[in-house]
C-alpha cells in the first residue's frame, strides 16, 4: 500500500485551548468552590459564605469580607495566568498563599457565567463586573456592598456539553463531595467564620455548615463532627525535625468510625488541605492492627518549611511532593505504633490541654 500523507501540524484555536485547559483546573463543583474559597482566604477574609442554588447546579456564590479588588485590576482579573500572588519562578519556593497560578477565575469564565461584586477600603461604593467566556470584562456598574468580594458562577459546565449533563445527573454526589471539602476548610480555619447555605427549588434556604472561626482545631472538630466524635479521638503531636512537626487527632483504637475510608480523614500542610494517600494508608494499616472492624478518623496538620515541599504538581494543588517524605512517614509510624500498641492507655483528650 502507498504510504499515507503526513498530516499538517497546526495550532489549536485559542478559545478551544482555553476550554480544554479550564476543564482540567475545574474538575467538578468542589474544585470550583474550593478555588473561590481559597481566593477569599488569600484576600484575608474573616467571614466567608458559600451560597448554593439547587446544590450548586443553578449557581454558586462565595461572599467574603476580604480586601476586595482594586479598580486597576478589573480588566485583568479573569485573564489566564494573571495573578497578584506570584511573579517569578523562585517565588514558588516561599509561597504562603493558596493561589498562585492565576487560572481559577479565567477557567470559571470558560466553563460558566462569571460575575463579581467587589469593593476595597478605598471606594465608597462597590462595582459589579461581568465577564465573558474568554475572561474579558464586558460590563461594569456601581452597586451597594460592604468591603469585600462576591464571586458568582451560574451554570457551571454549560460550555462543555458532556460534562454538563454528567454534572446535573450527579449533582447530589458533587454536593456531598463539596460539603466534605468545606469540612476540611472549616476544621483548619481557626480565625475564619465559614457558612454554607443551600437554596432549593422551592426557595427554601437552609444552613448546611456553620463555624464560628474563633477557635482551635479542637473547637472546629467539635463544631463539624460533634462532641461525641471528638471524645473518641486521641491527640497526636510529633516533632519530625526542628522545623517540621505534625499536630492533630486520630481515632482511639477502640473507637473508630464505622464509615468507609477517607470521608473522615483530613490532612493539611501549613493549613492547606491536601491529599496524602501514603499517610492515610499508614494510619489505616496501623489502626487495623488494633481494630480491624472500623476505620480511623484522622486529622493531621503538618508544619513544614515552604521550601521543603512542592504543591505545584497538579492544577488543583491537592497533591504534594515532599523533599523528605521518608522521615516524615517514619516519625509518624513510630508515634502511631505507640498509640495503637496493646499496652497503650488511651487518656481522655482533655488531659492534654
Ligand atoms: P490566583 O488565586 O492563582 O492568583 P485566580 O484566578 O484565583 O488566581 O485569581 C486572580 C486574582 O484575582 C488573584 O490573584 C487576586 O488578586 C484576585 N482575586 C480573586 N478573588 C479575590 C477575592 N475574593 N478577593 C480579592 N481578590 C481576589
Ligand atoms: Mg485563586
Amino acid at each position: 500500500a502507498a504510504p499515507v500523507d503526513s498530516p499538517i501540524i497546526k495550532p489549536i484555536n485559542k478559545g478551544v485551548v482555553h476550554r480544554i485547559c479550564a476543564g482540567q483546573v475545574i474538575l467538578d463543583l468542589s474544585s470550583a468552590v474550593k478555588e473561590l474559597v481559597e481566593n477569599s482566604l488569600d484576600a484575608g477574609a474573616t467571614s466567608i459564605e458559600i451560597a448554593l442554588k439547587q446544590y450548586g447546579e443553578e449557581w454558586f456564590q462565595v461572599i467574603d469580607n476580604g480586601c476586595g479588588i482594586s479598580p486597576n485590576n478589573y480588566k485583568v482579573l479573569a485573564l489566564k495566568h494573571h495573578t497578584s500572588k506570584l511573579a517569578n519562578f523562585p517565588d514558588l519556593q516561599s509561597l504562603t498563599t493558596f493561589g498562585f497560578r492565576g487560572e481559577a477565575l479565567s477557567s470559571l469564565c470558560a466553563l460558566g457565567n462569571l460575575t463579581v461584586e467587589t469593593r476595597t477600603k478605598n471606594e465608597s461604593v462597590a462595582t459589579h463586573l461581568t465577564f465573558d467566556h474568554s475572561g474579558l470584562l464586558t460590563a461594569e456598574k456601581k452597586t451597594a456592598r460592604q468591603i469585600g468580594t462576591t464571586v458568582t458562577v451560574k451554570k457551571l459546565f454549560s460550555n462543555l456539553p458532556v460534562r454538563s449533563k454528567e454534572f446535573s445527573r450527579n449533582i447530589r454526589k458533587e454536593y456531598g463531595k463539596l460539603i466534605s471539602l468545606l469540612n476540611a476548610y472549616a476544621i483548619i480555619s481557626k480565625q475564619v467564620r465559614l457558612v454554607c447555605t443551600n437554596t432549593t427549588g422551592k426557595n427554601v434556604k437552609s444552613v448546611v455548615l456553620k463555624t464560628q472561626g474563633s477557635g482551635s482545631l479542637k473547637d472546629n472538630i467539635i463544631t463539624v463532627f460533634g462532641m461525641n466524635t471528638f471524645t473518641c479521638l486521641e491527640p497526636v503531636s510529633i516533632s519530625i525535625t526542628d522545623s517540621c512537626k505534625v499536630d492533630g487527632f486520630v481515632s482511639k483504637s477502640g473507637y473508630g468510625s464505622g464509615r468507609n475510608l477517607g470521608d473522615r480523614q483530613f490532612f493539611f500542610v501549613n493549613g492547606r488541605p491536601v491529599d496524602m494517600p501514603k499517610v492515610s494508608k499508614l494510619v489505616n494499616e496501623l489502626y487495623k492492627g488494633a481494630n480491624s472492624r472500623q476505620y480511623p478518623i484522622a486529622i493531621m496538620d503538618f508544619t513544614i518549611p515552604t521550601k521543603a515541599y512542592d504543591v505545584n504538581v497538579t492544577p488543583d494543588k491537592r497533591k504534594i511532593f515532599f523533599s523528605d517524605e521518608g522521615s516524615i512517614l517514619q516519625s509518624l509510624r513510630e508515634a502511631l505504633e505507640k498509640i495503637y500498641s496493646p499496652s497503650h492507655v488511651s487518656y481522655s483528650v482533655n488531659r492534654f490541654e
